[in-house]
C-alpha cells in the first residue's frame, strides 16, 4: 500500500500539526490510523493515509452501501433504498428553499449517481461526476445518460447556480485545488451544498472510537463547524445556513453499534437522541448539513 504523510494543514497549510488520536478501519481492513489535527484551523485529518491511487483497495467491499448498485435483497439493504429515496426528496426541497429557479446544477461524487438522475426526471440540468468508473458505467446503463470523471471533462465554461457534495467533502485527495475549481463553476450568488459528519457531534462522544464516521482512512478529513467555516472563507463563500440531515445519525448508531459488538437497536434508539439533539444544536449534530454562498 502507498501512503503519504502531510506535513502541512490539507485545509491552510500551517504546519502546527500534532497527533491526537489513533482510531481503527473497523469496516474493512483492521489497521490503525493516526488522526492529527491542525493547532491553527482546527481540522483533523487521516495521517500516513493512502495515496489517491491506492484508496481503492479500502472500498473493495460489497457492502459499502454507499456505493452499492442495488441488487442486494437484504432487509438493510431495502431499508436502506427507502431511506435513499426519501433523502433525495429531502434534499432536493433544501436547495429548492435557498434556490427557487434553479436549473444548473452539479452533484460532485455523485456516486451511482441517485441524485443527478433525481434532478435530472425533475427537469433540471443536471451534471454528476464521479470518478469511479463502475459507478458511472451502472448510471449509464440504468440512465442511458453519462456521468463525468473529473471537473476537467465538464463542457468548458459550463457553470452551475448550485454544486453539491453530499458525504463527499471527506473524501478528495486534492482538496483545495478541487474546491477552488468547483468555486470556478460557480456562478455570482450560486450556492455551494455540503454534508459532512460532525466530529464535535454527540456520536462522538456516545461511541468514541467506534463512531462509524472517523471511517478511516476512506474518510481523510474530520470536520466541524469552525475548520470547515475556516476552509470556505478562505474559498470566497459565506455560510447561509447549518443544519443536519435527518437519518444519519440513525444510520450511524446502527453501524457504530456493530463495531462496538451491541445490538442495532440499541443504535437505533441513540441515533434517535443524537437526532433530536442535532435538531436544536446543529453544531452539534450527527451529519453538518450546510450552504455556502459565493459573492
Ligand atoms: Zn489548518
Amino acid at each position: 500500500m502507498k501512503t503519504e504523510k502531510l506535513i502541512h494543514c490539507p485545509s491552510c497549510d500551517s504546519d502546527k500539526i500534532k497527533h491526537i488520536l489513533d482510531i481503527p478501519d473497523y469496516y474493512f481492513s483492521k489497521q490503525v490510523f493516526p488522526i492529527d489535527e491542525c493547532q491553527n484551523c482546527g481540522l483533523r485529518f487521516t495521517q500516513s493515509r493512502p495515496t489517491a491511487d491506492a484508496i481503492g483497495e479500502y472500498y473493495d467491499s460489497e457492502n459499502y452501501a454507499s456505493h452499492d448498485s442495488g441488487k442486494k435483497s437484504s432487509l438493510f439493504l431495502k431499508a436502506y433504498q427507502l431511506a435513499r429515496d426519501y433523502m433525495l426528496e429531502q434534499k432536493f426541497k433544501l436547495v429548492r428553499q435557498f434556490k427557487p429557479e434553479w436549473k444548473q446544477v452539479l452533484d460532485y461524487g455523485t456516486g451511482e449517481g441517485f441524485f443527478t438522475e433525481f434532478l435530472q426526471k425533475k427537469g433540471k440540468e443536471a451534471f454528476g461526476i464521479e470518478p469511479s468508473a463502475v459507478a458511472r458505467s451502472n448510471f449509464k446503463n440504468r440512465t442511458g445518460n453519462d456521468l463525468y470523471p473529473d471537473i476537467s471533462a465538464l463542457p468548458p465554461g459550463k457553470s452551475f447556480q448550485v454544486i453539491t457534495l453530499w458525504h463527499v467533502l471527506e473524501h478528495i485527495h486534492s482538496l483545495r485545488n478541487t474546491m477552488e475549481e468547483l468555486v470556478e463553476r460557480l456562478q455570482s450568488k450560486g450556492i455551494v451544498v455540503i454534508a459532512v459528519p460532525n466530529q464535535k457531534s454527540t456520536d462522538v462522544k456516545t461511541f468514541g472510537k467506534e463512531w462509524a464516521a472517523w471511517d478511516v482512512p476512506r474518510h481523510l478529513y474530520h470536520w466541524d463547524e469552525n475548520s470547515l467555516e475556516h476552509f470556505m472563507k478562505s474559498l470566497g463563500l459565506q455560510r447561509i445556513y447549518t443544519t443536519q440531515l435527518p437519518l444519519d445519525p440513525i444510520y450511524i448508531g446502527m453501524i457504530s453499534s456493530k463495531y462496538q459488538e451491541k445490538s442495532p437497536l440499541e443504535g437505533v434508539i441513540k441515533g434517535i437522541k443524537s437526532y433530536f439533539h442535532g435538531r436544536n444544536n446543529p453544531a452539534e449534530g450527527s451529519t453538518l448539513l450546510t450552504i455556502w454562498m459565493k459573492n
